[in-house]
């Protein structure tokens, strides 16, 4: 598997040009949607990028030690405990503060210091998962006082549907958005992930929180995609196969060959997160030919119909492009009842990964 580092910095610049003037951060939880934080965010410090979320604490201990004291670090998941507060304030690590019992403990922290304590503060705004609910927000808006040892750096929140940019829930977040900010201490504002930033000027604020878009998926699923591609995962065939009329490949008998073809197996499987999903829909691409998934995909192998491909391509040892190189990402997500998200969070151990840029 390679991964494209320079394609992730352009498109982490083509996101800043897109957010200007708002602040381009980068969002490197799950590490780096499974493409390897170590690697992506040393590429997106060294080109600029000042601000990194993580979702767990874990995460940003992590991040912390790989980027040294320079980026901002914020923890999506907030805080839980004293001590997760008293890591996260050693590492001056900022917490996304995610309901009142969240915004205690940090005031306690700040109590022992005597001084408000730098953090995020999320409301929720319809998607009713993290954030502080409008009953919240109302009672800092009646008594600051609730809020005392928070130096609240950012306020922000999330959007449910921004891949639809027709969806009218995006302009009712928005709004509420606003609403419930003037409740709060006035802070830099952030409400766009990936999808956000194209929803136009008015969902940009100061900063936005792009993660996938970076790693190569479409975040305008309507149109074409302006991201460079990031992914590419090859395989390679073990074995080619004339196989005729009346036979069938794989588990379950599942694919039953109409006219004689050549079955080409190829050495990847739903252990290595090629989802199981696909069996039957998946495409590849082989010697510049797309070809379909055939029958089911197993433990370790997929099987392939390359009765269209020149035999001279179509070898054992020949590469077998399953990612990228001619077949999207967000086809492969789709092909397999997806997201991209989940296809990248799902890249198992198996493969190698090689970064280049
Ligand atoms: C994961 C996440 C993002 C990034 O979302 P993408 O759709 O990957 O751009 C932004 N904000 C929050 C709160 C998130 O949890």
């Amino acid at each position: 598997m390679s991964i494209d580092l320079g394609a992730i910095v352009a498109n982490w610049r083509l996101l800043c040009e897109r957010a200007a003037p708002a602040e381009c951060a980068a969002v490197v939880k799950a590490d780096a949607y499974g493409l390897g934080v170590a690697e992506v965010a040393r590429a997106l410090a060294a080109a600029g990028c000042g601000t990194f979320f993580v979702a767990t604490v874990d995460e940003a201990v992590a991040l912390r030690a790989l980027l040294g004291a320079e980026p901002s670090i914020v923890v999506l998941h907030g805080v839980s405990t004293r001590a997760e507060a008293d890591e996260l304030r050693r590492l001056d690590v900022l917490p996304v503060l995610n309901s009142l019992a969240q915004v205690a403990l940090w005031n306690e922290l700040a109590k022992t210091g005597g001084a408000p304590l730098p953090c995020v503060l999320h409301i929720d705004t319809g998607m009713n998962r993290l954030g502080l609910s409008s009953v919240e927000v109302q009672k800092v808006g009646l008594d600051r006082r609730l809020v005392a040892g928070c130096d609240v750096r950012l306020v922000m929140s999330h959007l449910a549907c921004a891949e639809d940019s027709a969806n009218k829930m995006n302009r009712r977040q928005l709004v509420t958005f606003l609403q419930r900010c003037a409740a709060l201490p006035s802070a830099p504002q952030s409400l766009a992930n990936s999808a956000g930033v194209f929803l136009g000027d008015g969902y940009r604020f100061e900063l936005v929180r792009p993660g996938i878009a970076l790693y190569g998926a479409n975040p305008v699923p309507s149109g074409v995609n302006p991201m460079g591609e990031v992914v590419h995962l090859q395989g390679r065939i073990l074995q080619v196969r004339r196989v005729d009329a009346n036979e069938t490949v794989g588990y379950g008998a599942a694919f039953s060959v109409t006219v004689p073809t050549r079955i080409a197996t190829v050495a990847a499987g739903y252990a290595d997160g090629y989802l199981r999903s696909a069996s039957g829909r998946g495409m590849a691409m082989v010697g510049g030919v797309r070809v379909p998934i055939v029958g089911r995909v197993s433990m370790d192998l997929i099987t392939l119909d390359v009765g269209a491909v020149p035999e001279a391509d179509a070898q054992a040892g020949a590469p077998v492009s399953l990612i990228g190189g001619g077949v999207s990402l967000d086809e492969v997500a789709t092909h397999a009842g997806t997201i991209p998200y989940e296809i990248l969070t799902s890249l198992g151990a198996r493969y190698r990964r090689e970064y280049r840029g």
